[in-house]
């Protein structure tokens, strides 16, 4: 049969995704996927902000996406600089 090829063949994948909620694609660079990594850039948006505003927008005053913190304090720590001054420098590398 012609064209079976081309036909959408469920994709399985294995190991991360995109960190952007709602959307599953494989993950390419910074937490993200190959085409919300070039919204970001695009945008000119920190990848990993882009990461944690949901794909379909937030749904209203009460919704809110889980920032990584944590993560960030972490990296921050390893640089020897506080949360803010992380933040800030990582602005600034545009
Ligand atoms: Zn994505």
């Amino acid at each position: 049969m012609a064209g079976l090829e081309s036909a959408d063949v469920p994709i399985t994948f294995v190991g991360r995704v995109c960190a952007r909620r709602g959307c599953n694609r494989p993950h390419w660079k910074d937490g993200l996927c190959n085409r919300c990594w070039r919204f970001a850039q695009l945008f000119q948006k920190d990848p990993r902000m882009l990461a944690y505003k949901p794909l379909d927008g937030y749904k209203g005053g009460t919704d809110a996406v889980e920032l990584p913190w944590e993560e960030w304090e972490q990296a921050a720590r390893e640089q020897g600089v506080d949360m803010v001054e992380f933040l800030i420098e990582r602005d600034e590398e545009r």
